[in-house]
């Protein structure tokens, strides 16, 4: 029996609640294909913080390098808003990304038809929006050496070398191969030299690609072209904090936070979580939509443990269940009636079983 180990962090607020359905696809998957997927868990955040003292403890540290993957929930508590280095939950999170030398960020939006109306957006605007946004994960300014902050004045710094822009393009341009081969290089060169750099690096990569078209984008003007014109877009290229800020504005369109996914890959393990944070405003509640959670999942089962056929399965149960009506409040007209996080998980893991039953039978 093909034996792999997840290391699972469920984190704080709604991650334990959404990473426990997670968990449970994987273990819908490795039943029916006979893989048996080990799912210790582990402290991170202020969960950590209150039982261990720092955010990132060593028991965590140890394990995780060593799993063939990395299942986080979400981290973050507002009772620890003050504090500071190893104990402000966050940090924690940005700890983890350098110990697994994780330097690009994948995410994937999309629009499910049945979601067009919950999206901001005219519907019209959102049909064949697909995008991918690669987005450098441990440099730039969130990492930058000095840092300091004095009464009356505060330094971060924004650096890049070219071997780290190199190596996220290439993700990038790999990842277009396999789509609308196209990336979109976002960045300010008209202001910064450190995005002077990334262009020139990026164009450089680019040549090695000749099948992909590149384009090179201001980030003021990518951001309107998102909203105004999202369909353009296949793979969006950039670094650290534009990836931050363009990715969430992206995730507007899917209609919630709660539905979108990430894989962060590089040296280690890699690192699947939701993009959504801890939500302290419905923790607790049993409200959380868990699919973006799920996703994550499915794309760990992709790229983390190169399960394809599992990682379809995932995503065609919960394309089945939003079909079907399933909704969670973020996702629900109003007056439609809701599911909670375990209902909606438990759905999506029966249709999971028996897409698989099914194949099975054909074999
Ligand atoms: P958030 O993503 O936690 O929440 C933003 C809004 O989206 C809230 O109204 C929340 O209820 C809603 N939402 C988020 N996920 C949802 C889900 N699965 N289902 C339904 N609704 C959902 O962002 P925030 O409020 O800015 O931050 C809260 C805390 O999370 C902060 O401490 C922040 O630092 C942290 N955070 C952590 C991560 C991470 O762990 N990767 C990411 C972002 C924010």
């Amino acid at each position: 029996m093909t034996q792999f180990t997840v290391a699972v962090l469920p984190g704080d607020g709604i991650g334990p609640e959404v990473t426990a359905e997670a968990v449970r696809m994987l273990a819908a998957v490795g039943d029916l294909y006979g893989y048996r997927i080990a799912t210790p868990e582990y402290l991170i955040g202020a969960a950590a913080v209150a039982r261990e003292g720092e955010a990132l403890p060593a028991r965590t540290r140890d394990a995780v390098p060593d799993a063939d993957a990395v299942l986080l929930g979400a981290v973050g508590d507002p009772a620890l808003a003050g504090a500071t280095g190893n104990r402000r939950p966050e940090a924690g999170l940005l700890a983890l990304r350098k110990l697994l030398g994780a330097y690009a960020n994948l995410r994937p939006v999309s629009v499910h038809p049945a979601l067009r109306e919950v999206s901001p957006l005219r519907a019209e605007r959102l049909e064949s929006v697909d995008l991918l946004i690669v987005r450098e994960l441990t440099g730039g300014l969130y990492y930058g050496e000095p840092r300091s902050r004095n009464q009356g004045e505060a330094v971060n710094t924004l650096r890049y070398t070219a071997n780290e822009i190199e190596r996220v393009a290439r993700v990038a341009f790999l990842a277009a191969q396999g789509r609308k081969r196209k990336v979109t290089s976002v960045d300010k060169a008209n202001v910064l030299e450190v995005s002077q750099l990334w262009r020139e690096t990026v164009s450089r990569i680019g040549g090695e690609y000749p099948d992909v078209t590149l384009e090179h984008l201001y980030v003021d003007f990518a951001a309107m072209r998102l909203i105004s014109n999202p369909a353009s877009f296949d793979v969006l290229l950039t670094e650290n904090l534009f990836g931050d800020i363009l990715s969430d504005e992206a995730g507007v369109l899917a209609g919630s936070l709660g539905l979108l996914p990430s894989a962060s890959i590089g040296d280690g393990p890699g690192l699947f979580e939701p993009v959504h944070g801890s939500a302290p405003d419905i923790a607790g509640r049993g409200v959380a939509n868990p699919i973006g959670a799920i996703l994550s999942a499915a794309m760990l089962l992709r790229y983390g443990l190169v399960l394809p056929e599992a990682a379809d399965a995932i995503e065609r149960a919960v394309a089945a269940v939003l079909n079907g009506g399933g909704r969670t409040p973020d996702i629900a007209n109003p007056g439609e009636p809701t599911l909670g996080t375990q209902e909606i998980g438990e759905r999506i893991a029966r249709f999971v079983r028996s897409d698989l039953a099914v194949q099975l039978a054909g074999r």
